[in-house]
């Protein structure tokens, strides 16, 4: 009872204060039922006054990992022996019509920093994603790690919308530990290149990587900073043969609560659920924190992999739109159209384009 009555009257406080770096810092530390409860409620509430019933669905498409780089806490790591595929044109973009067919919102191309790609300047990438744009008429995300400025370029005069390049922290000596050998100023200074050049960009935070409260909270103020429309948070799984293979995993009540100061601090923001942490599982939970886009939505039985789970739901047909829809439904919520979602990311790139005019 003592708990309880403290947590309601921390949270009390907590709601009266701005959402300044130690107020968030506060709400990050207490990990009280009710604190939770209010927390998630009123991202709920903010989430319905901007989208309604409406949540987005975005179709995942990992199709190479074959990666350059030696990220600690990731299982596609350079010198981890496993095995790798990379899917021919054809393949990429039949599963991407299958996605779409199925009723998804956007096309995620994910890859590793394929040496291959790099090589051949990513050619064939480029023309997967111009074919897809042509096939789908769908909006498409790169992931494609970090290229160069001109290659950029030649994305955003495909017309591509986004560009997901996560940093996963915020703190510049933890990035160093995590992303080894790699830049943090150059990561983030091709992120905002691109958002210079009209794309949409996505930031990314991991949580459960050995960093503290005040950190998160920082990354949690960098997103606006940056200029981000869509603001992940993924909880840390451990990944087999990396060197953070041992480390404790956190529960998932931290990423909740991410997702669910997100959503207050930005009400227009893109929040993902991801279903590369806990499978379909783990949807409805993310959903209520406040969540509006479900991502890493996979074709059955397509050979492909998650990034964080690389097989969990994926061969039995759990990360489906069906599924999706199904538990969505179960809700009171439904997936958007596709026209839905272009309408309103045109919005997002309007606005976009005004600011950068004003800067
Ligand atoms: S996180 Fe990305 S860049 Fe780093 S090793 Fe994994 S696939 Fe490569």
């Amino acid at each position: 009872m003592m708990q309880d009555t403290k947590n309601e009257e921390s949270g009390k406080n907590l709601w009266e204060r701005p959402f300044t770096r130690d107020g968030l810092i506060d709400i990050l530390n207490d990990d009280g039922a009710e604190l939770k409860e209010e927390l998630f409620r009123r991202a709920r509430s903010v989430r319905e006054d901007v989208f309604g019933k409406k949540i987005f669905a975005y179709g995942f498409v990992y199709f190479s990992t074959y990666c350059r780089n030696n990220c600690n806490f990731c299982y596609f790591r350079k010198s981890n022996r496993i095995e790798r595929y990379r899917k021919s044109p054809e393949e990429v973009v039949a599963i991407a019509k299958q996605l779409a067919d199925a009723g998804v919102n956007l096309i995620d191309l994910t890859m590793g920093e394929d040496p291959e790609y790099h090589e051949e300047d990513f050619k064939t990438v480029l023309e997967i994603t111009k074919k897809i744009k042509d096939e789908t008429s769908l909006p498409v995300m790169i992931s494609p790690g970090v290229i160069s400025e001109s290659l950029i370029d030649e994305f955003a005069a495909l017309g591509t919308e986004w560009y997901a390049l996560y940093q996963e922290t915020h703190n510049r000596e933890l990035f160093r530990k995590l992303r080894i050998h790699q830049d943090y100023y150059e990561r983030m200074g091709r992120k905002l290149y691109a958002k210079q050049k009209g794309m949409l960009i996505e930031e990314g935070l991991l949580a459960g990587v050995g960093e503290k409260v005040e950190d998160l909270a920082d990354s949690l103020l960098a997103m606006e900073r940056i200029g981000a429309s869509q603001m992940r948070v993924m909880s840390f799984v451990p990944q087999a043969g990396s060197p953070m293979e041992h480390v404790k995993p956190v529960g998932r009540s931290l990423e909740l609560k991410i997702i669910a100061l997100l959503r207050i601090l930005y009400p227009y923001a893109l929040i993902p659920a991801s279903l590369d942490v806990d499978g379909i599982k783990g949807l409805e939970d993310r959903i209520n924190a406040g969540a509006n886009v479900v991502t890493s939505i996979i074709p059955p039985r397509s050979g492909l992999m998650g990034v964080a789970q690389s097989v969990m739901d994926v061969d039995e047909g759990g990360r489906t739109i069906e599924e999706v829809r199904h538990i969505l439904s179960g809700m009171g919520l439904s997936v958007a159209s596709a026209e839905e979602y272009k309408e309103y990311i045109g919005i997002l790139m309007l606005e976009h384009r005004r600011e950068a005019r004003e800067e």
